[in-house]
């Protein structure tokens, strides 16, 4: 089934699915169990792995694993679905899955923030988070070049504030009443702009403020479509280490030979960023140079070469950067278990010898 619709299904029920991301309408649920999907609420209601409740599973051996209770909390033992959500597709296949629901929101609402200064920008989620007492459930943030980037045309959606800040921040709260809800954020970002947090704010007032806000965020292809041999990032990196830490990375990467664009977003509440890098050439050299200067850091400060998309192919030569030679031989333990002839998605993520 694909996610949107489970979205729909939910919402005929008064209930929220609330995994939600760009590729919604063609990404199927067993695609999200398998990579572990993320997305534009993670802050609130954790990663997919967080809203499964049971899980079938077939193995290689044609066991079928299935534990599809509705319960939320078992200890008896081992949480083998655990396993399998996130393991894209190299342990088993995911056929069936109990998923968790939550109460529909009554209220949403948003607004774009400038701000300038990076620890503003940490300074403002601790605010927001604070003040608006649990219904924060999107903190996304926008690069300026980036923010220029998808609101100027081809892009058909116009900038909902001037260029002149360093970040843009879309917050989202789903709450329970919209009019006092509405008033909360308006007074939030009121006392934000009073202590100088931020720069600037425009709170969406209909319906069609909210579309117009959040296609703004998630049509990333309006980026993709203008970059050349386009290169992705899905990094994970401390909160209060990003400004600097990608920072560092845009001045190195538009120092390279061969680079022409570098536009970095991200759902900066989870510590994760994308890179969008268009480039003039797709030689194996270049790519492994960007690769260097992206992933080179994160070791050292406890990141990781991925967040929410997954090792697959590309990412599998940078694992060790993230994850210890113990981490990494557990997982081929796992392998060799699960799938000992390495059928399932052979060469992705990690290999055994056979
Ligand atoms: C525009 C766009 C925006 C995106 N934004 C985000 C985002 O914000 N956050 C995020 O986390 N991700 C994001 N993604 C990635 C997204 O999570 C994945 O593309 C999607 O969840 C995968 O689902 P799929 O059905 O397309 O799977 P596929 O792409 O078909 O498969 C993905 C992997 O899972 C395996 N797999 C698929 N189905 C099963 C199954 N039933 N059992 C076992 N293995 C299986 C496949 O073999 C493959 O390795 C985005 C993708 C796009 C295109």
């Amino acid at each position: 089934v694909i996610l949107e619709r489970v979205q729909l299904l939910a919402k005929e029920n008064d209930l929220l699915f609330p995994l939600n991301f760009g590729a919604k309408g063609s990404a199927q649920i067993g695609g999200a169990i398998s990579t572990n999907a993320g997305g534009l609420r993670v802050f609130r209601f954790g990663m997919t792995r967080s809203l499964v409740l049971g899980l079938e599973v077939v193995l290689m051996d044609g066991t079928i694993l299935s534990s599809l209770k509705k319960i939320i909390k078992d200890n008896s033992a081992y949480d083998l679905k655990q396993i399998f959500i996130g393991s894209e597709g190299t342990l088993g296949v995911v056929t069936k899955a109990v998923l968790k629901l939550s109460e529909a929101p009554r209220s949403r609402n948003s607004a774009f923030v400038g701000i300038n200064g990076f620890q503003n920008v940490v300074q403002f989620l601790k605010f927001t988070d604070k003040e608006l007492a649990g219904t924060l459930s999107g903190y996304e943030l926008i690069w300026n070049e980036t923010f220029q980037k998808m609101t100027t045309p081809p892009s058909l959606s116009k900038a909902p504030l001037s260029y002149d800040y360093e970040y843009y921040v879309l917050i989202e709260s789903l709450g329970s009443d919209q009019a006092k809800d509405h008033v909360a954020l308006e007074n939030l970002l009121e006392g934000a702009l009073g202590e100088s947090i931020i720069e600037d704010a425009v709170l969406a007032h209909t319906d069609s403020d909210l579309d117009w806000f959040w296609k703004i965020r998630e049509d990333v292809h309006v980026i993709v479509s203008q970059c050349a041999f386009d290169q992705h990032f899905d990094i994970s990196v401390p909160i209060p280490l990003i400004g600097k830490m990608i920072a560092d990375a845009t001045k190195k990467l538009k120092e390279v030979d061969g680079v022409t664009d570098v536009y970095p977003f991200g759902h900066i509440a989870d510590g994760n960023i994308h890179f969008v890098i268009g480039k003039e050439n797709d030689s194996v050299e270049l790519k492994n140079k960007i690769n260097d200067i992206v992933y080179g850091p994160l070791m050292a400060i406890g990141g990781s070469v991925s967040a929410e998309h997954g090792i697959g192919l590309h990412k599998k030569d940078y694992l060790s950067l993230c994850r210890t030679p113990e981490e990494i031989a557990v997982m081929k333990s796992l392998k060799k278990a699960f799938d000992p002839k390495s059928l399932l998605n052979p060469g992705k993520v990690i290999e055994i010898n056979l």
